[in-house]
């Protein structure tokens, strides 16, 4: 019997509780990662939309949108751009502040890593209140990407992020929701 992607992606992401802190549960993706069909079907999901279209880069948020960029940039045919911590990039930079749980952080790209009207996918592992992709979307669009869509494995909607990248008109696709936060 054949799992449905669902059900495989149900089974191979790691549910931690209280993990960074009290109340948090955290959605480790590592077994997913570590699971060579789960990896490959979820790739292949996150893609599927796009092939056949030209999509120059994805771009990856630090760390894990690195893992998986990288698996949908190759399969794409596409280039990779990393979206970094500030300090980590080391070329001429543009950078955005965004909006963490408590507080603000900054996140970089190199300033010449794509050119305006570029066909870009962004992806990261998980959306929760949205600030990270936020920030990413104003970044790729300062630089004048044209953003066809976002990408996440899991979807937490009760944090409402999606609604906020809709809101920015950007299409968005993720494979799997968790209750909570
Ligand atoms: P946000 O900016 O609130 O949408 O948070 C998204 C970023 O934080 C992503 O890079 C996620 O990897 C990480 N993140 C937030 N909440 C969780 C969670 N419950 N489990 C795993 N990662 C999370």
């Amino acid at each position: 019997m054949h799992s449905t992607l669902q059900e495989t992606l149900l089974s191979t992401i790691r549910s931690i509780t209280d993990y960074p802190k009290p109340g948090i549960v955290f959605r480790d993706i590592t077994t997913l990662l570590g699971n060579a069909r789960a990896f490959r079907r979820s790739v292949d999901e996150l893609v599927h939309p796009y092939a056949g279209s030209k999509i120059d880069h994805v771009t990856g948020i630090e760390a894990r949108g690195f893992i998986l960029g990288g698996a949908m940039a190759h399969q794409l045919s596409a280039g990779f751009i990393p979206i970094r911590k500030k300090g980590k990039l080391p070329h001429d930079t543009v950078s955005i502040a965004y909006s963490l749980e408590y507080g603000i952080d900054e996140m970089e790209m190199h300033k010449d890593a794509l050119k305006p009207g570029e066909r870009v996918i962004l992806v990261d592992d998980l959306i929760a209140t949205g600030g990270t992709a936020v920030g990413a979307v104003k970044l790729l669009r300062q630089m004048g990407a044209d953003v066809v869509a976002a990408c996440f494995v899991i979807d937490l909607p009760e944090l409402g992020g999606r609604r906020k990248l809709e809101a920015l008109d950007v299409t968005v696709r993720t494979l799997v929701e968790f209750e909570g936060h």
